[in-house]
Parts: structure tokens; C-alpha cells; sequence
């Protein structure tokens, strides 16, 4: 394959890749594509025939299962003019290597400078500070990844953790760092993961009998990035693992990055407080929804190097109507490029955008920000009660509905995961699973009870159908 073929495949996967993950309603359903997404490591055309090449059998297997016919999809929409073949496989990646730039410094001659990348997933090279637009949302998010990428292990930034809701930029501006260090600091190792992909290399090295490997490579590196550490959750040995990898990068002032959905106090009950009280000990942000302008300035800066001319009205159409998150907005433009692309003669309105992009607005209604809280309160108020009624343990059965109704609301009309109910209800997961499911049994019987409901969602705007699967 010619580079510019491969270019060509590269880009129609990235777009297919994009329209997929943009489709996708809940928080929990991205953060897994996203997982096994990254466990591609390259994308091969030839002719119909698309293979997808994963580092390991297992993500090939899971991927076929359960994405091929979707994706399949995706791809054709894209490239319509003729039917694609989706094929998987995988390719073992090539080990690990680290070689620190002080290993390599002898007293007879200059330091070697090379460059010292430790990962099993490359960096993203377009994931630069210059192609992340600053707003309200994340300018102090932005500042902080500044500051450690100009003093790295510095006090009071160490850890670094960001977090905010899927496709708002966490692992963007994580890689930004990677890839400014990378190119300023070449005598720096850099290590880029994800929580599930650290657990891997754990695992492997575990199974080799080599342990002390693991030590070796994840304790002697300058800069260690650890995307999505939600994932943490499986295993005592990898947290145990995990916590004395981080004191002693902490202890040799080594910095380190986190990215995850939700806060610390929010993490998943089963990773331990002591892992929590070390991620909130250094610096800690959240990025948010942008807003308007913001939303538009990264439209702009999306098509700056596209071949297709997308007129103005069009980016403020996708600004105005997509709001929920950036890949959202990503996935709303790539459609339109590629409809413009296969339409060249078309002259693009207000009506036609209305119907290419008639998905992604479906998507957003169901898709809108409640919190949890709102719901909270929103509930506590139809039935007359305090928010502390709906927080409190108390069984009676007139707390015990408005509760309950709380609970469905928020796990059926928002994207909020379920550890993140359980922490803001102060419950356990199993608590708001049953309550989720009551309250579905009892609608199904009691119409007042159903009436109270729609009641309640129409004062946001929702329907009960705008519910997720
Ligand atoms: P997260 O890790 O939070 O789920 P990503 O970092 O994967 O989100 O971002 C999703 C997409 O949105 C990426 O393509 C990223 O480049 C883009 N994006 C998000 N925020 C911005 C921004 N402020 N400026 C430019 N692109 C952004
Ligand atoms: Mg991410």
C-alpha cells in the first residue's frame, strides 16, 4: 500500500471511528468502544476488503463480535460506492523498551539526547496545545497541563488529575503534554496508558514471572500518563501495584497525570481510599461542557486543514444544536464533510443540514446535561419533601417512592454512570439497581405512579420515550 492509500484508509477509519463513537448514547458504552478501540493498532485497505489489526487476539475477537456491523456501517456511509468487507486480526506489538537518557550518559562523551517513549499505545501527534481551544470550560485545566509540561514534578502539581465527562477533552489534552515534552524534553522518558492497558502490562509481566520488570520500566520513567484510571477497579495486587509505582515516582519527583470520568471522591467504591486521597493530593480540575463560543472556535479549528469547503452557517448550525460534547460535534461535522464531499455540486441549506445531521439532534435531546441533583430536587418537590428526605435511610414508603423515582430518573435520562447515582445518592450500587428496577415494575401497573413520572420529565423537557436503552 502506498502512503497516500494508506493515508486515504487512515482517514476514513478515523471518520468511521468518530461517526461510531459520536452515536453512542451512554457514558459506560463509549468508555468501552473507547477501550477496545484503543487496542487498534493500525487499519489496512485492500480493495473492499477493511482489516482491522489489534494488538492482541482477545480485542479481535470482541471487536468482530461486537462492533463489526456497525462499524460496517459507518465505513459505508462514508465511502458509499461500493460494499465494504470487514475483516479482524491482531499482530503482537512489539515489547516495551526503555532506555532512559542517564543510562545512556557515559563520562567520555556528550549525553545522548534521544527521545524515550514508553507505551503501548502511540501518542496522537494531532493531540497539540495549538489544536486545543482554550474557553471557560477548560482554561484552567489548560493551564495546569502547562505547567507541568514547563516543570514537570513540580510541588503542588503532582498529580495532575483532570477529569469531566466523556469527549471533552481529557485524553487530548493528556497526550498534549506527552507530545510537547516529547519534542522539548527529548531526554525525557515519557510514559503514555491507559488504567485497563497498565493492568495488562501488569498482568503479562505477572505471567512471565517478571515482575520486577514491570518495576523497573513503570518506576524509572520521568512522566507517566495514566489515561481513564476509572478502570482502576479490578484487582487488589495492581492497586497495591499501582500505589507504590506512584510513591515512588512521587518520592523522586516524577510527575504524574490522571484522566477519568468523574472526580476522586467519585471513583468506583472499589478502588481504595488510599489510591483516592493520593490522586487529590496534588492538582486537581475538571473540564467542562464548552460553551457557544467555544464550541464553535473548535469547529473552526476542526475544518482548518479540510479539503472540504464547510460554509460558516453550517458550523454554527452543528454549535448551535450540538451540545452535549466534543465528539458529538466532531461526529456532526465529519458527516457533513463527507455528505459535501460525495455531493459536490449541492448548495447546502438550513433544511438539508436539518436532515444529514437529523441523528446526532435526536441524540442531543436525550442527551442534554440533568444532573442528578436537578433530578433530586425535582422530585423531592412533586411529592413535598426535603432534598434531606430523598440523601436520608429512612425506609417509610413516602420517602421510599420519591427516592426511588430520583433513582430511575437519573439512571434512565442522564449518562451518569452508576457509581457516580450511588455516591451522589450516598447508597450503595445495589440500592440504586433496585430502586431502578422497582420503580420500572411499578410503572408498568400503576398509572398514577406513571403520571407522576411524566410529570416530572416534562419539567425538563423529556418525554418518557427519550429514555436510554
Ligand atoms: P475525552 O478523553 O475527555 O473523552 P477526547 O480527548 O478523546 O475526550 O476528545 C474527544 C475529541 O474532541 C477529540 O478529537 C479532541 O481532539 C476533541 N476536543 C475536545 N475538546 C477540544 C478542544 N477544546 N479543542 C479542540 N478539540 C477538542
Ligand atoms: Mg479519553
Amino acid at each position: 500500500m502506498t502512503n497516500d492509500q494508506n493515508f486515504e484508509t487512515n482517514l476514513l477509519w478515523e471518520k468511521a471511528k468518530t461517526i461510531y463513537l459520536s452515536s453512542l448514547l451512554s457514558q459506560e458504552d463509549k468508555s468501552q468502544v473507547e477501550r477496545y478501540f484503543s487496542m487498534i493498532s493500525s487499519v489496512k485497505r485492500d480493495g473492499n476488503t477493511i482489516t482491522i489489526i489489534t494488538s492482541n487476539q482477545y480485542a479481535a475477537d470482541y471487536l468482530k463480535t461486537n462492533y463489526s456491523d456497525r462499524l460496517k456501517k459507518c465505513l459505508e456511509l462514508i465511502s458509499p460506492e461500493a460494499a465494504i468487507e470487514l475483516t479482524f486480526d491482531y499482530q503482537k506489538t512489539a515489547p516495551i523498551q526503555i532506555q532512559p537518557a542517564r543510562r545512556m550518559e557515559s563520562s567520555f562523551s556528550e549525553p545522548v539526547r534521544r527521545s524515550t517513549f514508553v507505551s503501548t499505545i502511540p501518542l496522537n501527534e494531532d493531540y497539540t496545545f495549538s489544536n486545543f481551544v482554550s474557553g471557560a470550560s477548560n482554561s484552567f485545566a489548560i493551564a495546569a497541563a502547562k505547567a507541568v509540561v514547563s516543570n514537570p514534578g513540580r510541588v503542588g502539581y503532582n498529580p495532575l488529575f483532570i477529569h469531566g465527562g466523556t469527549g471533552l477533552g481529557k485524553t487530548h489534552l493528556m497526550q498534549a503534554i506527552g507530545n510537547e515534552l516529547k519534542l522539548n524534553r527529548p531526554e525525557m522518558a515519557i510514559c503514555y496508558l491507559t488504567a485497563e492497558e497498565y493492568l495488562n502490562e501488569y498482568i503479562n509481566y505477572m505471567k512471565e514471572g517478571n515482575i520486577h520488570k514491570f518495576r523497573e520500566i513503570y518506576r524509572s520513567v520521568d512522566i507517566l500518563l495514566i489515561d481513564d484510571v476509572q478502570f482502576f477497579q479490578k484487582g487488589k495486587e495492581i492497586q497495591e501495584e499501582f500505589f507504590n509505582n506512584f510513591n515512588a515516582l512521587k518520592d523522586s519527583k516524577k510527575q504524574i497525570v490522571m484522566t477519568s470520568d468523574v472526580a476522586p471522591k467519585n471513583l468506583p467504591a472499589s478502588i481504595e481510599v488510599r489510591l483516592i486521597s493520593r490522586f487529590e493530593g496534588g492538582m486537581l480540575h475538571e473540564i467542562e461542557s464548552p460553551n457557544y463560543e467555544t464550541r464553535l472556535a473548535i469547529l473552526k479549528k476542526k475544518t482548518e486543514n479540510s479539503d472540504v469547503n464547510i460554509p460558516d452557517f453550517a458550523l454554527e448550525y452543528i454549535a448551535d444544536n450540538i451540545k452535549s460534547h466534543v465528539r458529538a460535534m466532531e461526529g456532526a461535522l465529519a458527516t457533513v464533510e463527507v455528505f459535501l464531499s460525495a455531493n459536490k455540486d449541492l448548495i447546502l441549506d438550513k433544511n438539508i443540514l436539518n436532515q444529514i445531521l437529523d441523528d446526532f439532534i435526536k441524540k442531543e435531546v436525550t442527551y442534554r446535561k440533568l444532573t442528578i441533583e436537578e433530578i433530586q430536587k425535582a422530585c423531592a418537590e412533586q411529592y413535598g419533601i426535603s432534598i434531606e428526605d430523598i440523601l436520608s435511610h429512612e425506609r417509610t414508603q413516602t420517602l421510599v417512592t420519591p427516592r426511588q423515582l430520583a433513582m430511575y430518573i437519573s439512571r434512565k435520562y442522564t449518562s451518569k454512570g452508576l457509581q457516580e447515582i450511588a455516591s451522589v445518592f450516598d447508597k450503595k450500587h445495589a440500592t440504586i439497581i433496585n430502586g431502578v428496577k422497582t420503580i420500572q415494575q411499578r410503572i408498568s401497573n400503576e398509572p398514577e405512579l406513571k403520571a407522576k413520572l411524566e410529570d416530572i420529565l416534562s419539567s425538563f423537557g423529556y418525554k418518557l420515550s427519550d429514555a436510554m436503552d
